[in-house]
């Protein structure tokens, strides 16, 4: 018990820590972005090509932040009722330049008329730190299959791989803050997978074997057909 508190203390400050540094790096990145944008205008030639090249680079520094702190805002959170399918296929078009740049393939087999309640940008992060991780894992012929079904008044989101998978001893500290094996690794994106998940009266586990390959299984409640959306 008294390590769970402390466990959920320290994420609680993670937490925090991650919404303000997002909050407070924004800003002079748009900034920068701002004055560049006015240069590379009024330039040509290697001038233009290096400020084009920052302006890139500062573009995908802001989406690093999306990508894994847009979740972190500290504002006022709003629930809905989320459809699977729509949501599994936003993620999708998310990730596919991604899925395709390292050679792999996603398919996706997600059942229709399936919802549950939630946040939906808190949901796109839960998932996509989940197939990020099984893109960066893939190798040759790497392939991602995503299948969604209900039983009885659950969910059941299976996200399996053939990458690298993990040992024993990865596999029991995943969601740990800052662990990583990546060399550009943040080791946040399954910490804040497993507190959504949380949030959301879920489960998530991993079946992972060395060399053959990691498949999460994450259930959640359903939510019903009759229930009406919250606008
Ligand atoms: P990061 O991706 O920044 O390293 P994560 O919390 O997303 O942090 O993941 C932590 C670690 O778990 C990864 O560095 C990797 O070693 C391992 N891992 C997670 N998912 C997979 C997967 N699908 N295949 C292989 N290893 C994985
Ligand atoms: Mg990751």
């Amino acid at each position: 018990f008294n390590n769970e508190l402390q466990r959920s203390e320290k994420m609680e400050i993670i937490s925090e820590l991650a919404a303000s540094v997002a909050h407070e790096v924004r800003n002079p990145l748009q900034v920068t972005r701002g004055f560049l944008q006015l240069l590379s205008e009024k330039s040509s030639g290697d001038e233009k090509r290096y400020l084009t090249m920052a302006l890139s680079e500062l573009d995908r520094a802001s989406s690093i932040i999306t990508d894994f702190l847009t979740f972190a805002k500290p504002e006022f959170e709003q629930i809905s009722t989320l459809n699977l399918y729509d949501e599994f296929k936003h993620i999708e078009s998310i990730l596919l330049p991604l899925c395709h740049m390292n050679g792999g393939k996603l398919i996706l087999d997600v059942a229709d008329h399936l919802w549950v309640r939630g946040n939906s940008s808190k949901f796109k992060q839960a998932f996509i730190n989940i197939i990020k991780n099984s893109i960066e894992a893939l190798g040759d012929e790497g392939t991602i299959q995503l299948t969604v079904y209900s039983k009885a008044d659950k969910v059941f989101i299976h996200i399996k791989d053939n990458g690298e998978g993990m040992s024993p001893e990865v596999l029991i500290r995943l969601g740990e803050p800052y662990f990583s094996n990546k060399t550009k690794g943040t080791g946040l994106g399954l910490m804040v997978t497993f507190r959504i998940i949380e949030a959301m009266q879920g489960d998530i586990h991993f079946i992972s074997k060395k060399g053959v390959g990691t498949e999460s299984i994450t259930m959640l409640p359903l939510a019903g057909d009759l229930e009406v959306p919250t606008p």
